[in-house]
């Protein structure tokens, strides 16, 4: 990689400080070892960052990763904040970080590892070999729209109100992302709503619909309501490459599809916000589970959603895809040699502790960097 690349590192709160480590030294691992140039500099977000700070996300912190490349956060929030005032609360940080950097498309994959196709509820020929993209919209909908609130009428009645509303150009800019990404995965695109009953499902599929004639005719679109989605994500998930799809559906459909693959300690992620006219955008890689205060501090977490947001980090910010090829395979390559961290553990593997499994991983690395280096010289 020519250029420089700079980062941001939240470590945030929990078992957020244990897995950063590692994180941060797979990176070193790939500026050593594979020519990469990524420069870390941290930040405080979350709990840590209300006791520093006195607020949940610090405006040098955020002013930091609005320059920055890419931010990789590992997870906020934990029992000793349950009581700061609501607005401050750790996650609130979170939220604020991504509204601030507008990222609007949420890339949740579910990808279920041969090693761990047993770790699924569902039969392993459903699940063997899944890989599926989910793109969910982030930041309209339900969740935003106009008018909300809770109002009492003249009956004495009370009325609970959210507005489902979205605009041509927030269904394009997401759609966009997801027919990008399609283009370096399998190609194929399923768009769902509920067209069938809602207007702004009607309106999301006529846009995607138009957007992919005019410029996508080289991606398979299909569309599908989002509760048979729900149902086809059960019956027959490898039907899926990516899903596209709002930010309620979104928010149901990803949580259902992790599940598909049985392991939260597994599961990357990654937001992102519009491209600028040098097709860089606001990015942040974080894993999808949260910080774990159950087990924060006993070195049992689970380090490899977060290396696995960095190989996201190096395919969709950097445009590195062989590396994260090569960091994806060194953790397949891991769980195929029975190590596992705890809340993987299975019978007749060796149990590690979130230091071991990092080292594991690196030592996995330069094994594959070596064997690569020796076939190149053979
Ligand atoms: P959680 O994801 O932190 O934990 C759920 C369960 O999964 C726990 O038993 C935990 O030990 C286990 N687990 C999670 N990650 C693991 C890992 N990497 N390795 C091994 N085991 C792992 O969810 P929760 O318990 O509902 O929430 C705990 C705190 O995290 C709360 O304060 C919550 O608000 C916060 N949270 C933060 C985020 C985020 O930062 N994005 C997301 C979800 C929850």
């Amino acid at each position: 990689m020519s250029s420089k690349k700079r980062i941001v590192a939240l470590q945030g709160d929990g078992i957020g400080p244990e897995i950063m480590a590692e994180a941060l030294k797979v990176i070193g691992w790939f500026n050593e070892n594979a020519g990469t140039d990524i420069e870390v500099s941290k930040g405080d977000i979350g709990g840590m960052c209300i006791d520093k700070h006195g607020v949940p996300l610090d405006d040098a912190t955020l002013e930091a990763c609005r320059k920055a490349d890419a931010v990789l956060l590992a997870a906020v929030g934990g029992p000793k904040w349950d009581k700061v005032d609501y607005n401050i609360r750790p996650e609130a940080g979170l939220l604020k970080l991504r509204k601030e950097l507008d990222l609007f498309a949420n890339l949740r994959p579910a990808k279920v590892f041969d090693a761990l196709v047993d770790a699924s509820t569902l039969k392993p020929e459903i699940v063997r070999g899944l890989d599926i993209l989910i793109v969910r919209e982030l930041t309209g909908g339900v969740y935003f729209g106009q008018p909300r609130g809770i109002e009492t009428l003249e009956n004495g009645e009370r009325r609970g109100v959210n507005t489902q509303v979205y605009t041509t150009s927030e269904i394009l800019r997401v759609a966009r992302v997801a027919f990008d990404l399609a283009k370096k995965r399998q190609n194929r695109v399923c768009s769902c709503e509920k067209a069938n009953v809602m207007e702004s499902g009607k309106l999301w599929r006529e846009e995607v619909t138009a957007l992919h004639d005019a410029e996508y005719k080289d991606v398979a679109l299909s569309h599908m309501y989002a509760d048979n989605c729900a149902m086809q994500l059960l019956r027959n998930p490898a039907q899926f490459d990516v899903i596209v799809t709002d930010n309620l559906f979104g928010d149901i459909l990803s949580d259902e599809a992790a599940m598909l693959t049985g392991s939260l300690g597994m599961l990357p992620s990654a937001s992102l916000g519009a491209a600028d006219e040098n097709g860089r955008r606001a990015a942040l890689y974080e894993p999808i589970h949260g910080s774990a205060p159950d087990i924060a501090g006993k070195g049992a977490a689970n380090p490899l959603a977060i290396i696995l947001s960095i190989a996201m980090m190096f395919r969709y910010s950097f445009d590195l895809g062989e590396e994260a090829d090569r960091l994806e395979q060194a953790v397949e390559a891991v769980l195929g040699k029975g190590l596992r961290t705890a809340d993987i553990m299975s019978k007749g593997c060796t149990r590690l502790s979130t230091e071991d499994m990092g080292r594991a991983l690196l030592d996995t690395l330069a094994e594959g960097a070596s064997a690569s280096k020796a076939a190149a010289s053979a």
